[in-house]
């Protein structure tokens, strides 16, 4: 039987009700049952792809191609069940879906309306593409009070009517001020926003309070009796220094056992199974060293906008037992000031990560000469692998004009548009003037390794499969001139027409390393991607040297 966890935030956002979701998603995990996190975004865009990563973060994208909200991926790095397109929904799909079946004819000729015809959408997706899981952890963005929820709201007190109090849950997330004047923790935001869920015909089973001090006995009281839940069930999620540590604090509040207590799962229950994370947070509480990585992006003041990557960073940290210290800097430094590539001196490692549009891509371009001449461990992901390579075209190769198509017509196209590619027996291709939304290489694609690299022997595989979002592709036309000044094409798509992954050997290089997909989207805590590994692995032996 399948139960449904449903998570709503109230009083702010930002209280990291991704984070809970995906924190309790391990902890059932680890009571040994099977879980699924599902995400319903009540904004209107379609899918985030289209974003700006200012506004919204990062676009996590699956293996099955999808552009989502990044707290799938935390529910991906906490629980490892890799997410799915069926995971996220947003308004946007929903009404898409719904008006699309009205101009087929679908709903013969009835008035359609929010309610039933919208929300039975939205059930029917909370309810798709399930595979015997014990649980759906389903996330509801936004805070209870916007307009826009209000769709995705109805929807899961019907489901929660029909499922029953024994099959469904309704956990709340919500903020338990510190007034310093008063030296009290303050309920009253915490009541006001239970009500507003109450006048919405929901009553949550369990109430999760983030709060920076330790709710004393009393409060709880408070709130049980004003929200109508039992004290128990008033959990305290209280701010910690890493995130890994989350699931454990929770246990520790007794959450996990009160979310079975509700389903009338305990007796039968064992204890959880918690050392993956007891390990993970020794280890991030008790480094044997620090190594500094200077991050050269462009939406480096909104940190969300990499949270993957920031992610994937410290479980290589994780790996080599180091703390990682992160500098962000905005390439555009890089064009402006001649003394700014200064900064870089002192850190052990230099990544150019993901990025789109010409902006800054000079800056980056700058950053790779450095890590290359400097011989300072150099990890380019994405448009990172792109700025590589030009930058080995025009300073070793002595490819004068040499460029990417992305911003603008140019004499050396080493990065350009590919108008076709192949994905196992499928020709899929893509046309300059195409719709935004859909003109990406999206999703999981293999990927063959060279002997005698050094991918192939951090990976230990000859082939691997790896996420994509891009829309450029190095330029194949280049390689036989790239690669007789001793840049290596060690990663190769399986039919050899797409260079995947670029490294400069050993004897040239300590650690150079450009790749076309987002290995930090796969990367988890308990189990650390091998090119972060392997990177933060340089940065170590680099900080010997520095
Ligand atoms: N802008 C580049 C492209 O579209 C790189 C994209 C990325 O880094 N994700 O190919």
């Amino acid at each position: 039987m399948t139960r449904f966890i449903f998570i709503t935030g109230g009083v702010v956002s930002s209280l990291g009700k991704g984070l809970a979701s995906a924190a309790l998603g391990a902890l059932l995990q680890a009571r040994g049952y099977k879980v699924r996190l599902r995400k319903l975004d009540p904004y209107l865009n379609v899918d985030p792809g289209t974003m700006s990563p200012y506004q919204h973060g990062e676009v996590y994208v699956t293996d099955d191609g999808a552009e989502t909200d990044l707290d799938l991926g935390h529910y991906e790095r906490f629980t490892g069940v890799a997410a799915r397109r069926s995971d996220n929904v947003t308004t946007g799909q929903i009404y898409m879906d719904v008006i699309t079946r009205e101009r087929r004819g679908d709903y013969l000729g009835a008035t359609i309306q929010v309610i039933p015809h919208v929300t039975d959408a939205i059930k029917q997706f909370v309810r798709s593409d399930l595979e015997d899981e014990d649980f759906i952890l389903c996330e509801i963005g936004g805070t209870v009070g916007d307009i826009e929820a209000l769709p995705f709201l109805e929807a899961i007190r019907q489901l929660g009517n029909e499922l029953g109090r024994d099959s469904s849950m309704f956990l709340h997330l919500t903020l338990l001020p510190y007034i310093p004047t008063a030296g009290e923790l303050k309920t009253k935001p915490t009541q006001h926003s239970v009500k507003e869920l109450q006048s919405l015909g929901i009553q949550p089973d369990m109430l999760l309070c983030r709060s920076e001090r330790f709710i004393p006995a009393e409060q709880r009281r408070k709130i049980a009796m004003f929200c109508n839940i039992r004290p128990e069930n008033v959990i305290s999620a209280l701010d910690v220094p890493s995130i890994y540590e989350v699931p454990l604090s929770y246990h520790a509040e007794g959450m996990d056992t009160e979310v079975l207590r509700h389903f009338h799962m305990l007796e039968a229950d064992k204890a959880p199974n918690l050392e993956r994370w007891t390990d993970i947070h020794h280890t991030v509480m008790n480094p044997e060293g620090r190594v500094r990585i200077a991050v050269v992006g462009k939406y480096t003041s909104l940190l969300d906008s990499y949270k993957s990557l920031a992610e994937a960073l410290s479980h290589g940290g994780i790996a080599n037992g180091v703390k990682v210290e992160l500098e962000w800097i905005d390439s555009q430094i890089f064009e402006e000031e001649d003394t700014a590539l200064q900064s870089l001196e002192d850190v052990h490692g230099i990544l150019v990560p993901g990025g789109f549009g010409e902006r800054g891509s000079e800056g980056k371009i700058n950053a790779v000469k450095f890590a290359r001449e400097r011989q300072v461990p150099y990890f380019g992901i994405c448009f990172g692998m792109q700025m590589a390579c030009i930058e080995v075209a025009r300073n070793l190769a002595g490819v004068d004009g040499a460029g990417s198509t992305e911003f603008g017509p140019c004499q050396h196209p080493i990065v350009g548009l590919m108008t076709e590619w192949r994905k196992g027996n499928q020709t899929e291709t893509r046309s300059d003037d195409a719709d935004l939304g859909g003109t990406m290489r999206l999703g999981a694609f293999e990927c063959d390794l060279s002997d005698d690299t050094m991918v192939r022997e951090i990976y230990e595989d000859g082939r691997i499969s790896e996420r994509h979002r891009h829309r450029y592709e190095v330029n194949i036309n280049y390689k036989t001139q790239l690669e007789s000044v001793g840049l290596r094409f060690s990663g190769m798509s399986p039919d050899g027409v797409l260079p995947e992954i670029i490294e400069l050997p050993q004897g040239m290089h300590p650690w150079f390393v450009g790749v076309q997909f987002h290995p930090e989207l796969k990367s988890k805590p308990f189990d650390p991607h091998p090119l972060f590994k392997s990177f933060v692995a340089a940065a170590v032996k680099q900080s010997r040297l520095v």
